[in-house]
C-alpha cells in the first residue's frame, strides 16, 4: 500500500492515541513519508514545509484508525446461514467484498481481520487492497474455516448433494484436521479459524453449550498451523470448548461467551486476547422476529448476550485484552454498523470510552500481529488516523455515522471521510 510522500498536518482536535492515555487538548499530528513524525500538544509542534498537507479538525477528535477484529469480507448481509455458501456464486460474492471493504474504509477502520471467508477471496482482496487497486482495510487473512462433521457449520444436508468445501472443512479426526490446515497453509492465509462450539443460531443440535470438534483434533490444527506460522483462533462459546482451545494453545478466542475461573486463568496466562462480538448478539435479540428467527433461538442469543456481557468484563478488570469486531454481515447486523460495537461496550458492558477506544484500536492492531506498525499514534507508526467531528469521549456513538468523519487516512493519505479526492482508478500492468 502507497503512503503519502510529502507532509501531513492534522490539528485544532483533541488526540486520543490509542494507548489509553487522557486526550491532549489541542493536539497536532505531523504525518511525514506516510510515518508519524510528532504527535503532542500544538505548542511544542515542530515547523513543517509550507507546502504541507493541513486536514483542520474543528475542534473534533483524531484518533487512530480503527481495526475490526472479527471481519467477514464474504457475508453479505445475509438473511439465513446457508446465504453463506449456496445463494451466490464465489464471482458474485468477490464483487459484494469489495463494496464491503470500501465501506469499511468509510466508516474509520483502517485495517481488519477476516474471522473467515468463502473459499480463498480475503486472501486475493488483500493483495488487492495492498496493491491500491480498491481502498479497504489491511487484511489479515484466514480463507475457509475448520469445523467438525455434525457440528455448526455443516449445514448441507447430504441429500443436497452439495458439500462445504467453498466455507468450511468438515473434518473427522486428527489426520482430516491436519489435511485442512495444510490446504489453509497452501493457499497463504494467516489465521486458521475454527469451530470449538455450537451457537444460539442451531438450537437443535448444536447450541451455544455443544462442543463441535475435540481436543484432539484443535491440538492437531494448532500443531500443524504453529508449524507453518499460522495463527489458530476459534468460535468459542461453550465453557470447556474455551478451554480445550485454550489447553491445545489458540492464539485468540473469538466470543469467550462463557469462561470460567479455570479459562480465565488459562487466558490471562499467555495473554491470549478475547473478541467478544457481542453487538451482533443485542441485533439479533432486538431485530431477529423481523429476520425471522424463531423464539428460541432469539432466547438463546440474549443467554449468550448475558454471558457474554459477564465474560468480557471479566477479562478486562483481570487485566486481559479484548478485541472489537462484530461479526458484521448478517441482515440484523449489516456492513457499515462496526462502531455500533464500540457504543455497546461503552452504553451496556460499561467500559470507559478510552478503554473501549484502546480495544478498538491498540489491541486490534496486536492481534492482527502488527502492533510495531499501527494501532497507536505514536512516533514511527503508520499514519493510520481517523478524523472525526465532535468528541468521541462525549459520545462514542459518533464513530457510527459515516457523515461525521472528516477524513480515514491510510499511511498518511486522505483515503475517505469529506475531504477525500475522489477514488482513483488504477490500471494494473503486470
Ligand atoms: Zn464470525
Amino acid at each position: 500500500m502507497k503512503k503519502h510522500p510529502g507532509t501531513t498536518v492534522i490539528h485544532n482536535g483533541q488526540i486520543i492515541d490509542g494507548t489509553g492515555a487522557p486526550p491532549i487538548a489541542n493536539g497536532v499530528v505531523v504525518i511525514e513519508s506516510g510515518v508519524i513524525k510528532y504527535v503532542g500538544p500544538a505548542d511544542t509542534a515542530p515547523s513543517v514545509p509550507d507546502d504541507a498537507e493541513r486536514i483542520n479538525a474543528n475542534g473534533g477528535s483524531i484518533l487512530p484508525g480503527l481495526v475490526e477484529a472479527h471481519f467477514h469480507a464474504t457475508y453479505f448481509n445475509i438473511r439465513a446461514l446457508e446465504d453463506l455458501d449456496i445463494k451466490y456464486p464465489v464471482e458474485y460474492v468477490s464483487l459484494l467484498t469489495s463494496v464491503n471493504c470500501r465501506l469499511a474504509l468509510e466508516c474509520g477502520y483502517t485495517s481488519a481481520r477476516s474471522g473467515g471467508c468463502l473459499f480463498n477471496v480475503d486472501v486475493w482482496l488483500k493483495k488487492a487492497i495492498e496493491e491500491d487497486l480498491i481502498p479497504g482495510p489491511r487484511l489479515s487473512t484466514s480463507g475457509r474455516e475448520i469445523c467438525s462433521a455434525g457440528g455448526l457449520m455443516d449445514w448441507n444436508p447430504d441429500f443436497r448433494k452439495i458439500g462445504m468445501e467453498g466455507l468450511v472443512f468438515i473434518i473427522n479426526g486428527t489426520e482430516d484436521a491436519r489435511k485442512a490446515v495444510r490446504a489453509l497453509v497452501k493457499d497463504g492465509v494467516e489465521w486458521v479459524k475454527t469451530y470449538p462450539t455450537g451457537d444460539a443460531a442451531a438450537p437443535d443440535m448444536n447450541d451455544h453449550h455443544t462442543l463441535c470438534m475435540t481436543f484432539e483434533e484443535m491440538h492437531a490444527v494448532v500443531a500443524t498451523a504453529h508449524n507453518h506460522n499460522l495463527k489458530v483462533t476459534g468460535h468459542c462459546r461453550a465453557t470447556e470448548g474455551i478451554k480445550n482451545a485454550l489447553r491445545a494453545g489458540y492464539d485468540c478466542i473469538e466470543h469467550g461467551t462463557f469462561i470460567d475461573d479455570e479459562g480465565l486463568d488459562l487466558l490471562l496466562e499467555r495473554n491470549v486476547p478475547c473478541v467478544p462480538a457481542l453487538y451482533f448478539e443485542k441485533a439479533s435479540v432486538e431485530r431477529g422476529k423481523e429476520f425471522g428467527l424463531s423464539q428460541r433461538v432469539i432466547d438463546g442469543h440474549q443467554e449468550t448476550l448475558d454471558g457474554g456481557i459477564e465474560s468480557a468484563k471479566r477479562i478486562l478488570r483481570a487485566g486481559g485484552r479484548l478485541g472489537m469486531g462484530g461479526d458484521y454481515g448478517f441482515g440484523w447486523n449489516p456492513h457499515g454498523d462496526y462502531a455500533r460495537e464500540l457504543t455497546f461496550f461503552v452504553k451496556d458492558v460499561g467500559l470507559t470510552p478510552l478503554e473501549v477506544i484502546k480495544c478498538a484500536t491498540k489491541t486490534g492492531a496486536e492481534i492482527m500481529g502488527r502492533g510495531d506498525e499501527f494501532g497507536t499514534l505514536e512516533v514511527g507508526k503508520l499514519g493510520d488516523v481517523v478524523v472525526v467531528d465532535g468528541n468521541v469521549i462525549d459520545d462514542i456513538s459518533i464513530l457510527e455515522e459515516r457523515g461525521n468523519f472528516i477524513a480515514v487516512l491510510q499511511g498518511g493519505i486522505v483515503k475517505a471521510g469529506r475531504i477525500a479526492p475522489p477514488f482513483p482508478t488504477i490500471v494494473k500492468e503486470e
